[in-house]
């Protein structure tokens, strides 16, 4: 029998999950709150454990054409602008079996769309989940389409509607993201628009006391990513503005925040952010690490993505953890054929909570590393220096297999 299920939300988990599911036999409809799939938000790192996944889908060749390979992963002092330690990306492929990319959002969700609908996955936008009915033998649908209200029923339910999860809160009822404290401020720069100096392929991290600053190259190299981290709250805004991609401060009050949070750092990182002409920014939500299989798995429906694990961004994996779920979804679905789909999607949860659990944990634990001020700062530093590539690289993170 061939099963129908429809996926709440068009991000990189719900396409990838679409994909996924195609593959592995299932008839898919992706539901899409907005209007079109548009281009929003910016660049992505993606670790080996997840290019690992797009090559098994046949992305590798679609990959290389729109997203950077770089060769170096620098760890440097915000303030004195020393290289702490560098962690070779060139040899991942030979290490992990697949490469170190970076690539810009709106790339990889086109890449993910596109195989999702070779595959003959349909994608509705303007079509807004409102509500979701675990019935005896399949699960009812309530949503907004084009201004008509309609239910469908289908086998099974992906919950893949993103951190501010409304489909979340009707089926495990626990409450609104919080708030971590820490703004991510976010700007793309053509790199000809650089002096020479700044341009790099590489990815650098620049650590401070209560910030740091990530840049990567995308779109084939010609622009490059710049995200500065730092600690405080944002009052006074709506929480649907929140919930977007692109709030914004005027650019008079950006500068201001950026050079309080960047004072003492060295002028080669202050030249950086100052050539970046338009910051947008993203107050960061998470929630406390994944506690069971429940919170993946609630009968006929499956969450995943930030759905089901919002994380901070300080391992850069929140997309890769929505496509490594996505794999292990086709991959249940398949290798469990045989059962119900509720047990299939259990199969789903079980084999991947507490990996999700172990991500958001670390994450948490790297943001508390990359702002470490007094005697902690001093110990990272002198183990960077000591240790170099050897901290910096994750075996246990990037050598994953789905399945395994
Ligand atoms: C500063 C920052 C840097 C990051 N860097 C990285 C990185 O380097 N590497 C990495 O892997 N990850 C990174 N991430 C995380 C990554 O962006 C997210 O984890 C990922 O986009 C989550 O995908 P998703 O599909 O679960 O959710 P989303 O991308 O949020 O998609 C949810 C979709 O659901 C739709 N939707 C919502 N409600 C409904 C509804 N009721 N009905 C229908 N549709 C609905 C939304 O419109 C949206 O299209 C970063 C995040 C931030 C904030």
């Amino acid at each position: 029998m061939t099963e129908k299920v429809l996926i709440a939300g068009g991000g990189i988990g719900g396409l990838a999950s679409g994909l996924s599911l195609a593959r592995a036999g299932a008839v898919v409809r992706v539901l899409e709150r907005a209007p079109a799939l548009t281009e929003v938000g910016a660049g992505v790192q993606l670790g080996p454990n997840v290019t690992r996944i797009l090559s098994a889908w046949g992305l590798s060749s679609a990959l290389e054409s729109v997203a950077v390979f770089p060769a170096n992963l620098h760890a440097r002092s915000a303030l004195s602008g020393e290289l702490l330690a560098t962690l070779s990306l060139r040899d991942m492929s030979a290490r992990y079996g697949a490469p170190y990319a970076t690539i810009h959002r709106a790339d990889l969700q086109t890449l993910l769309l596109q195989a999702a609908e070779v595959q003959g996955v349909v994608v509705r936008c303007d079509a807004h989940v409102q509500d979701v009915q675990n019935l005896e033998n399949a699960v009812a649908v309530a949503l907004a389409h084009q201004g008509s209200e309609l239910t469908e029923r289908a086998d099974a339910l992906v919950v893949a509607d993103g951190v501010w999860s409304v489909l979340r809160q009707q089926l495990l009822g626990d409450g609104a993201p919080r708030m971590t404290g820490h703004l991510a401020y976010r700007a793309l720069v053509a790199q000809s628009d650089l002096p020479v100096h700044l341009r790099t392929q590489d990815v650098t991290v620049w650590m401070g006391p209560r910030v740091h600053v990530v840049q990567y190259p995308v779109r084939g190299g010609e622009w490059l990513n710049v995200v500065c981290l730092t600690e405080g709250q944002l009052e006074g805004v709506a929480l649907q503005e929140l919930q977007g991609w692109n709030l914004r401060k005027t650019a008079a009050a950006t500068r201001a925040d950026l050079q309080a949070a960047l004072t003492g750092a060295c002028p080669t990182l202050h030249a950086l952010v100052d050539a970046c002409g338009e910051w947008r920014l993203w107050p960061l939500c998470d929630r406390v690490p994944m506690r069971g299989a429940h919170e993946h798995v609630q009968g006929r429906a499956v969450l995943l993505g930030d759905a089901a694990h919002p994380m901070r961004p300080y391992l850069a994996q929140g997309a890769g953890m929505a496509i490594e779920d996505a794999a292990e979804l086709g991959h249940q679905w398949t290798a469990q054929a045989g059962r119900d789909v509720p047990m299939r999607l259990n199969a789903f949860a079980q084999a991947r909570w507490q990996r999700n659990a172990q991500v958001q944990a670390r994450a948490i634990r790297n943001g508390d590393v990359f702002h470490a001020t007094g005697p902690v700062q001093w110990a990272r530093d002198a183990g960077l220096r000591m240790l170099g590539a050897r901290l910096m690289d994750l075996p246990w993170l990037y050598g994953h297999r789905h399945g395994a």
